[in-house]
């Protein structure tokens, strides 16, 4: 404990979208705000993972804030799905607009964070001494944000170049002539296979679990369609309102099953060539929950791998077997599975040949070595719940969160925990926020409370946390509601599974499945309620 502690209103933890946007409505009620990031600059996820290819999926026109008139008539976006510098820049653009960087310290990791009940204040404390306490606590940490690396002995025996997608260096990396091995076929691998393989010398793909990967179908945005975006904005975030998981692509109102097979065939055909995730968000609105409808488009994609891929073994190795299509997160691809029929590009099958170490000079299966000069671990994130683990939270009675949510995270709403008073979860467990076009829910989030603490100042409250029967019957709801829902069945970071790191080996629901108008919907009544299921003082 070397530093003075500085004393503010509220702290907030991150400076991505939702952390950025916090700061912006909380000096809007007068506030004195103190964001905590442990990052050299804003931007959350756009700021991390500057990996080759990464780029959104949502639709860039509907992924920017809504809530400001002038940033929507300023900033323009160059593509349809834009690449993670441009959305960089878009965070920058939004930070020096709002003039959000004198309220945030940068490169500080907050390592923990204490509730004292008797002054009603949180202390939060950083790795590298920074002190601070304030009455309000909100986490803008992140879903995707606590990297995992494999727990395969050898890592750091490894004396090539090797780096984490999600940590990747601000310099360029040159992949020309090099022999390069990806270890991670989920979303960000995809994403950086397609991209390292066009320049690379040797690529060698390590997949334990292949995913149904569907085209982006990226563009440039031509001045005249710009012209339109902007003109149409309430529009387009009316409808992104709308949809389940608030993307522009809304469910098609017909059963997979109620159309002719020619009929099903061609509309599979059209979303297959549409851009996004029109496949996957605006399909027939029972392929997600009924089995029989989910073997359709399953089929369809399958038939889609092995038009794609020229040698059928390699086809047949990138086939999911274990899950139906859109029970697991749709990766969007721009020319994946061509990459394997490049000459200079191979599959390995972990199922079959198990990575057993990495050694100074590359990668060894059960069957052999596989020397190269690159290792890439594009092997994700410990979701959700992760970037919570990695903090030291205690509520009242020195309680630990970790031990709390030890058997699957208990919330109200997924914004409060009781027993953690005046501490507001964004885009945490529970909430529709993590199964979203996240920043459409980020700003219903962070509207709520926003409002929620501006109810307490109106009435002097100094103290908020949920009742625990409410605590209770939300977190019964969110099980109830996923039950219904095919992912539900599935091993996925969705459902809590992280075989890279300990004790996430049991399903869990993390995600509130019920969409996001019924989350919405449930949270204004609950306001309207006078907070009902909540209790000051
Ligand atoms: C590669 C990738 C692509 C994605 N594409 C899309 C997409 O197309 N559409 C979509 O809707 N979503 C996408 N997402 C999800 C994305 O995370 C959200 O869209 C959004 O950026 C989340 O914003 P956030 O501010 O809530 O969290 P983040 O952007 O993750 O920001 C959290 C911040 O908190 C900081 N932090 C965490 N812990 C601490 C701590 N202990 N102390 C201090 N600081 C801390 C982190 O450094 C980070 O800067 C993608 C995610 C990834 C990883």
């Amino acid at each position: 404990m070397s530093e003075p502690t500085s004393h503010y209103d509220a702290i907030v933890i991150g400076a991505g979208i939702s952390g950025m946007y916090q700061l912006h409505r909380l000096r809007g009620l007068g506030l004195r705000v103190r964001v905590f990031e442990a990052g050299a600059g804003v931007g959350g996820t756009w700021y991390w993972n500057r990996y080759p290819g990464a780029r959104f999926d949502s639709e860039s026109w509907t992924y920017g804030y809504s809530f400001s008139d002038e940033i929507l008539r300023e900033w323009e976006w160059r593509e349809h799905f834009a690449a993670q510098p441009e959305t960089l820049a878009y965070c920058n653009f939004v930070a020096d607009k709002l003039d959000l960087r004198r309220d945030i310290e940068f490169g500080a990791r907050i390592a923990a964070a204490v509730y004292d009940d008797a002054a009603t204040e949180w202390h939060v404390e950083s790795v590298d001494g920074r002190r601070a306490r304030a009455r309000f606590l909100i986490t803008a940490i992140g879903p995707l944000s606590a990297p995992t690396m494999p727990t395969i002995p050898g890592v750091d025996t490894f004396r090539g170049e090797a780096y984490h997608t999600a940590m990747w260096p601000h310099e360029p990396v040159s992949f020309a002539g090099k022999r390069v091995a990806v270890i991670g076929t989920g979303a960000t691998g995809v994403q950086a296979i397609t991209e390292i393989a066009k320049t690379v010398g040797h690529l060698t793909v390590f997949q334990r679990t292949p995913n149904w990967c569907a085209p982006l179908h990226n563009r440039p945005i031509d001045a005249g369609t710009q012209a339109r975006i902007t003109a149409t904005y309430p529009d387009i975030f009316a409808r992104c309102r709308d949809s389940f998981g608030c993307f522009i692509h809304q469910a098609d109102p017909r059963k997979a099953l109620e159309v002719s097979p020619e009929e099903r065939e061609a509309f599979y055909e059209a979303l297959y060539a549409e851009p996004g995730f029109g496949i996957w968000m605006g399909n027939f609105r029972d392929i997600l929950v009924d089995p029989d409808a989910n073997a359709t488009i399953t089929d369809f994609m399958r038939r889609k791998i092995r038009a794609r891929v020229t040698d059928p073994a390699v086809a047949a190795t990138l086939i999911p077997t274990n899950h139906g299509f859109g029970t697991r997160r749709v990766p969007l691809e721009s020319g994946y599975y061509e990459v394997y029929n490049q000459p200079n590009v191979r599959l390995v099958d972990l199922r079959a040949t198990p990575i057993a170490r990495v050694t100074p000079a590359g990668v060894e299966t059960s069957d052999r070595e596989y020397a190269v000069d690159m290792i890439v671990y594009a092997t994700g994130f410990d979701a959700i719940t992760g970037a919570f683990d990695r903090i030291d939270v205690r509520g009242v009675g020195g309680r630990r969160l970790r031990d709390k949510w030890a058997g699957g995270p208990r919330t109200y709403l997924g914004i409060q925990i009781a027993g953690f008073p005046n501490l507001f979860t964004l885009v945490g467990p529970h909430n529709a926020a993590s199964f979203c076009n996240i920043p459409r829910c980020i700003e219903q989030n962070v509207d709520w409370v926003t409002a929620l603490i501006a109810h307490m100042r109106d009435r002097a409250h100094t103290r908020v946390e949920p009742t625990a029967e409410a605590e209770r019957d939300w977190t019964e709801h969110v099980h109830d509601t996923g039950r219904r829902m095919l992912f539900t069945q599935v091993d996925s970071w969705m459902m809590g599974i992280n075989s890279n790191v300990a004790g996430k080996d049991t399903r869990t629901f993390l995600v509130y499945a019920g969409g996001a108008p019924k989350y919405r919907e449930r949270c204004d009544e609950v306001a309207a309620a006078g907070y009902a299921g909540f209790r000051f003082r």
